[in-house]
């Protein structure tokens, strides 16, 4: 996992900024949750459980936004029979490309 120092934009894979010494341990933990309740998003789509993925899902990309995210609340949608907010988030991806 690499994350971008908000305070200098250096890449980073450790807890303290390579060029600025920032602490980015909060960051770090942060990153992680989302990649958990990511998984956890995935896990409820292909178990069936559309809800909970929608749920795990929109934290994820409250957490950061991100095509990743963005598409799991799409398909969480799409899996609940809610196509038309399904189209709309999917439109939202195309609109604003995400770094
Ligand atoms: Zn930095």
């Amino acid at each position: 996992m690499t994350i971008r120092c908000p305070a200098c934009r250096a890449e980073n894979t450790e807890a303290t900024c390579r060029r600025c010494k920032a602490d980015l341990s909060l960051l770090f933990s942060l990153e992680a949750e989302r990649e958990r309740v990511m998984e956890t998003a995935k896990r409820a789509l292909r178990e069936g459980r559309p809800d909970d993925a929608y749920a795990a899902a929109w934290h994820a990309q409250e957490i950061r936004r991100g095509d990743d995210a963005v598409k799991l609340v799409a398909l969480a949608h799409a899996a609940r029979g809610d196509f038309a907010e399904a189209l709309r988030w999917h439109q939202s991806l195309q609109a604003e490309p995400q770094p």
